[in-house]
């Protein structure tokens, strides 16, 4: 029997895999390995006739109860090279698929790079070996064998680079940054110099700690390349390993190899970065913390801003970890927590060196010529500026050249075949193209319904902007004398590789003195030399049925008035008026007077006063049970079900809990696929954390049952910020 038995040092693990919720095969499988290894360890696993990557949760010495010591399958590839993933690591992954209402297997494993599942432990140590050579080390243990892996101490930044001296708002927050240990809120001014703080912020702790490594969150890191550069340029770009959608699976794993060697110092990302493995994070930065993209909309519906806090709070066990969240515009969640403490607000009002904030000068469209595109005010102040050598920002949230034709004799409208949407009219290459499912086709000759010849755009995008304004600018000349230049930054005009590049450094340049554009205008870029922001079209956000849509629109105006006079120096040789202009039928309404002082504060305070009466979040928490079928009444009725088995089981939290009707989402259907939802709601998290954890095996048998014939898929939203 001895010769049978595994040798001493084996042991049994529990191994999570990407399998998903609904194979009932639960979060972790078990295994048997004949030497010992560490929790967090990466392994390569049988399962069927399939061989999977796993991440090793738990080790036992003992065989699991009721099991011979080797009827289990055995691990069949360990990455002995590569430390294992912390224990910090695992409970945060632990702790965003049970909130998200994921498989533990599923978020874990999309954790890591994709290329990890395609080597073996031989090719890993070929990469090891590479990264080693471009100066990069992963420490391993000696021999490469099993055992305890080591971290490498990395070299010291330079910190060559010129570095302005600090305003004393910023000494002042830096100053207040050392003492607390919430987390911290910066509400600063667009341009009051809050990325210099975070860039001080991680050296005083690289500086102070020479094996502690600061994850930065941004929202788009191509849109802001800017801010990457700031980054690299003061830290060495050795130091700085950047994690987003964007890399080559090659250079992806690169980069979480020196984030998880300790190597990289300092990790720039989006939001999946959240889910780096970062074995000594003392500092996270959320830039731009109100932004809606750090909220995945698919899969594991995560938010990372969230996870930021709790990433921070469960480090601090073991060391201190800061987590400052900035913004302008804080979310009202976060402007919340501020007001009742769980937060450090620290304030920048001012902007750097006594550069002024735009004035809002509202264009009442009672006013103005019937359907005019740009007011003829407007009009004016561009030409003037374009001659006076200053830029400005046209903000229009639509892309495309009109969002729908039209035929005035028969009412034909061009609606995308797939989905319950209008296919956008793009004047460029005379396409209707449907912004949900991606369908185009050519804009026919006649009216499709009637024959009628005049069929004809109704309403305005970008596109239609560029052109209308080069047109009305033809005859303003720059100072050079040149003629004006309008160029359009939007999806469509950024979709060929390096083009979005080549549009930002255009404005920076000064070679543009028109840019018009959607919500990417807006974001944290640092121009220089404009004096006028436009939004057009603003007022559907005024009267939205989504709640959120004021907060957004109020974000957005002020964002977008945040790239104007950001240079005092220029402003003050120019003796330029910084303005920011909104085209509006409601000039009256409440958000435009908070916006005119540019007083967030008073506005987060209307707001939340609303939401408050309401029970609206943050006063209540919501999730959403999401459906998509072939027909509306079969997601319907499912949702119908899950409703009726939540009460007949009587779930725990049900009686804190508002389970709403099932309703179709506002664009019904998408790529021939019918969407519903059903919105939960409690006054407490834990209530509906409760009911949620427990619906969910109850969802997936109702998947098997009847009522699940015919439903595609279903999915839970946790605090959605989209209805
Ligand atoms: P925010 O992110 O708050 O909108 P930025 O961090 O982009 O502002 O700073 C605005 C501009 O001010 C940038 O061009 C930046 O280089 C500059 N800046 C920041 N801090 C200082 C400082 N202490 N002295 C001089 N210039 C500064
Ligand atoms: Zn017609
Ligand atoms: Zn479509």
């Amino acid at each position: 029997m001895t010769e049978l038995s595994p040798p001493i040092a084996a042991c049994w693990v529990e191994v999570v895999l990407a399998t998903p919720a609904h194979s009932g095969l639960g979060d972790s499988l078990s295994y048997w390995s004949p030497e010992r290894l560490q929790e967090g360890a990466l392994v390569r696993v049988p399962l069927g006739a399939r061989e999977l990557l796993g991440i090793v949760w738990r080790v036992r010495l003992q065989p699991p109860e009721g099991l011979l010591p080797d009827s289990l399958r055995p691990v069949l590839e360990t990455f002995a090279a590569l430390p294992p993933l912390s224990a910090n690591w695992r409970v945060l992954l632990e702790f965003a698929a049970r909130y998200y209402q994921r498989a533990l297997g599923e978020v874990a494993l999309a954790a890591l790079p994709p290329q990890l599942r395609e080597l073996d432990a031989a090719a890993l140590q070929r990469r090891l070996k590479k990264l080693e050579g471009a100066g990069f080390k992963v420490g391993a243990a000696p021999g490469g064998g099993p055992g305890p892996a080591a971290l490498e101490p990395s070299p010291a930044p330079s910190w060559a680079a010129p570095m302005p001296d600090l305003s004393p708002e910023q000494a002042a927050v830096l100053a207040a940054l050392e003492q607390g240990t919430q987390p911290v809120l910066l509400f600063g001014a667009t341009g009051s110099g809050k990325t210099e703080v975070y860039l001080r912020a991680a050296q005083t702790l690289l500086q102070r700690d020479p094996q502690a490594q600061a994850l930065v969150l941004v929202p788009e890191i191509n849109l802001t390349p800017q801010l990457e550069a700031r980054f690299c340029e003061r830290f060495g770009a050795h130091t700085v390993a950047s994690l987003h959608s964007g890399l080559t699976p090659a250079q992806r794993l690169r980069h979480w190899l020196a984030a998880h060697s300790g190597q990289a110092r300092i990790v720039l990302g989006t939001r999946m970065a959240i889910f780096a493995s970062l074995p000594r994070l003392r500092l996270i930065v959320v830039d731009e913390e109100h932004d809606p993209s750090y909220k995945s909309q698919d899969g594991a519906r995560y938010s990372a801003r969230d996870l930021a806090v709790y990433r921070a709070q469960l480090e601090s066990r073991t060391a201190r970890c800061q987590v400052i969240l900035g913004s302008a515009t804080p979310a009202l969640e976060s402007w919340h927590a501020a007001e009742q403490g769980r937060y450090q607000r620290l304030h920048m009002p001012g902007r750097i060196a006594g550069a002024v904030l735009p004035r809002l000068r509202l264009l009442d469209l009672n006013q103005q010529p019937k359907q005019c595109l740009i007011a003829p005010p407007l009009l004016a102040a561009l030409a003037e500026r374009a001659a006076r050598g200053e830029q400005s920002l046209v903000l229009l949230n639509r892309r495309g050249y009109a969002p729908v034709l039209a035929c005035h004799a028969c009412g034909w409208k061009s609606d995308c075949p797939h989905c319950s949407a209008h296919a956008v009219f793009h004047k460029i290459d005379r396409s209707l193209r449907c912004h949900h499912c991606g369908h185009a086709s050519h804009v026919p000759r006649a009216c499709p319904a009637c024959g009628n010849l005049d069929i004809a755009p109704v309403g305005r995008g970008t596109e239609q902007v560029e052109e209308h304004l080069a047109e009305l600018l033809a005859e303003a000349r720059r100072p050079d004398g040149g003629p004006v230049r309008v160029a359009r930054l939007d999806a469509d005009s950024t979709r060929a590789k390096g083009s979005l590049h080549q549009r930002l450094s255009q404005m920076h340049e000064g070679e543009v003195d028109v840019l018009v554009g959607t919500q990417m205008v807006a974001k944290g870029h640092d121009f220089r030399r404009i004096t006028l922001v436009a939004g057009l079209n603003v007022d559907s956000g005024l009267f939205s049925s989504d709640y959120r849509a004021p907060e957004r629109l109020f974000a957005l105006l002020l964002q977008a008035a945040g790239r104007a006079g950001r240079d005092a120096a220029f402003v003050a040789a120019q003796q330029a008026a910084v303005e920011l202009w909104v085209q509006t039928w409601y000039p009256q309404h409440p958000l435009f007077a908070a916006l005119a002082r540019h007083d967030y504060p008073a506005f987060a305070a209307q707001q939340l006063r609303e939401r408050a009466s309401a029970q609206m979040p943050p006063f209540s928490f919501q999730a959403l049970l999401r459906a998509e079928a072939r027909s509306q009444a079969t997601a319907q009725a499912w949702l119908q079900a899950a409703q009726a088995a939540a009460q007949a089981a009587d779930l725990p939290g049900l009686a804190q809990l508002t389970l709403y009707p099932p309703l179709p989402l506002t664009v019904q259907r998408v790529a021939g696929v019918e969407r519903a939802q059903m919105l939960l709601e409690s006054p407490s998290r834990p209530a509906l954390q409760a009911f949620l954890q427990a619906w969910q095996p109850l969802l997936h048998a109702l998947r098997r049952q009847p009522a699940g014939r015919g439903l595609l898929r279903w999915a839970i939203d946790v605090d959605p910020v989209s209805l």
